[in-house]
């Protein structure tokens, strides 16, 4: 096993991907971390929650979020570096991609503020009008300490899952704009400049068809507060992104794109953030495995480091294969983004075929990476669950990585959906068939198309297991496909 590769970042993008795009940014940031953002990052996780500031010292309501100033500092580094700013100018999401595998690594939190930035700036520029786009996009893709924020906020307190049942923030026109009210309950990146926010016009039915898409500043246009916290989420991880409840009450928002889209609009911010967390997920199993092997080389038992027993060193090999496995399906998904993300309804079959991966891909790195955290504490033995060692600290991180962005269920159910309604799965074993042979291709497809036969209940309950073995035919095919190409990016 080539361990060294797992204490960078860098050098393991090199070793799956080959040639990589702005390697010099990349590399410097990764370098950034290490002389400082490590530490930073630690002290964040330690601190907890941060605190919430909701008035000023004359009593009026300010609702600001008190990091310490090192926090912003790391913050606006990887703004810096181009996570939301680089998709535009290179009309392609893959730097920013790579630069939020490096984040990941170091900090998962962080990784949050810049993917629903990216998701923000998005958005607006696909859906938004030109006045609006004029007015608002400039700052998102700002290279300095002036950057503005987004955020993403649909979840509401009947939960997030069906959000066509849930959502009941309501949106009334006014002049130009709509007035929004409702509360949403897990609000990542609380205190962002700019939000992409789910609502229900006044008039739109109580469905998943009755939601639109809407822009809403953090400050109204005589200076305001547009919303306001109620107050932050204590979590068990992610702590560098302060999540909590956002109260709207008539706060001004603009429409984005059409309402009759606007449950489409809605999903492709929610598979943006999929796609990233599917290389999150891989780099925090990354970091977890790169913590444990150097432990293993230090700590002896029976004479010799325990890296070097046979059944040890093993596992460090087979998890090794499965982080490249994951980390090649995660890739796979945003390369398929690439090819998509400026597309709009009707989507094309390659959309559609984009979407099964991103939800295979999402279920099943979000699924691999606690357990290879949980397994590099086990490698610790006793010392893996003291705070003083950092292992513990990527189990918690990879935890939360599971849930948010839809849980492994939803995952597999709009899997499921996308194969039934569009056929995607006969895309993906088209797309597939230079890196599987074409008896393996005939073996999963007669597995996935019984299993689509049957009964819609047992369809359901039975999903997770044909799910999880297509994720893993999709996953090897995809570390073939990278094998295979001479320069990958
Ligand atoms: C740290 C953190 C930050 C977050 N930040 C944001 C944010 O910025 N913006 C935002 O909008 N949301 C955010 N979320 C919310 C997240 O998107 C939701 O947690 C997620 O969508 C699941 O919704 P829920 O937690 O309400 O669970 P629920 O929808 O209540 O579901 C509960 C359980 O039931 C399962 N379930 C639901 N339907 C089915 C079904 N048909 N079949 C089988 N099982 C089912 C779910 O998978 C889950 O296991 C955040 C969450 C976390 C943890």
């Amino acid at each position: 096993m080539e361990i060294d590769v797992l204490r960078s970042p860098v050098n393991f993008l090199q070793h799956m991907l080959g040639a990589l795009p702005h390697e010099d940014a990349l590399r410097d940031y990764e370098s950034w971390w290490e002389a400082e953002g490590r530490a930073i990052s630690d002290a964040t996780d330690r601190a907890g929650t941060p605190w919430l500031r909701m008035f000023d010292r004359a009593g009026r309501r300010v609702d600001e979020i008190l990091f310490a100033p090192e926090y912003w500092r790391a913050l606006r580094q990887g703004y810096k570096a181009g996570v939301v700013w680089r998709a535009f100018e290179d009309q392609s999401l893959e730097t920013c991609a790579l630069l939020d595998y490096i984040t990941c690594y170091y900090d998962p939190g962080l990784t949050c503020p810049y993917v629903i930035s990216l998701a923000t700036a998005v958005a607006l520029d696909q859906h938004g009008d030109p006045a609006l786009k004029d007015r608002f996009l400039p700052m998102l893709l700002r290279r300095d300490d002036t950057v503005w924020q987004g955020a993403t906020w649909m979840t509401e307190i009947k939960g997030g899952s069906d959000l066509g049942a849930n959502v009941e923030t309501i949106a009334r026109p006014a002049g130009d704009r709509w007035l929004l009210s409702g509360d949403k309950y897990f609000a990542s990146n609380a205190g962002a400049d700019l939000a992409v926010v789910a609502a229900r016009p006044d008039d739109a039915p109580h469905n998943v068809r009755g939601l639109a898409l809407f822009l809403l500043p953090k400050r109204r246009e005589d200076g305001g507060l547009n919303y306001t916290i109620r107050r932050l989420k204590d979590k068990i991880a992610t702590r560098s992104v302060p999540t909590g409840e956002v109260e709207l009450r008539d706060s001004e928002a603009w429409l984005l794109g059409s309402r009759e889209h606007g449950v489409h609009q809605i999903l492709e911010v929610l598979n943006l953030s999929r796609a990233t967390n599917s290389l999150g997920s891989a780099a925090i199993a990354q970091r977890a495995l790169a913590e444990s092997a150097d432990f293993a080389r230090g700590r002896i038992a029976f004479g010799k480091p325990i890296f070097e027993h046979p059944l040890m060193a093993k596992q460090f090999r087979e998890h090794f294969e499965t982080l490249r496995h994951a980390f090649a399906l995660g890739w796979e998904s945003i390369r398929r983004l690439d090819e998509v993300w400026r597309q709009k309804p009707p989507y094309s079959d390659r959309y559609h075929l984009f979407r099964l991966i991103a939800h295979l891909a999402k279920y099943w790195t979000s699924d691999v990476a606690p357990q290879i955290a949980r397994w590099a504490m086990e490698v610790h033995g006793a010392l893996g669950v003291l705070g003083e060692f950092p292992v513990e600290r990527w189990f918690r991180e990879a935890m939360v990585l599971t849930i948010w962005e839809g849980t492994c269920h939803r995952q597999i159910l709009d899997g499921m959906e996308v194969m039934e309604r569009k056929g995607a799965h006969h895309l993906l074993f088209e797309a597939l068939g230079d890196w599987a042979s074409p008896d393996e291709i005939a073996h999963i497809r007669r597995r996935v198309e019984s299993h689509l036969a049957l009964p819609q209940s047992e369809r359901e309950a039975g999903a997770e297991e044909m799910f999880r073995d297509l994720a893993m035919f999709t996953a090897r095919a995809a570390v073939q496909s990278l094998s295979l190409s001479e320069a990958p990016i």
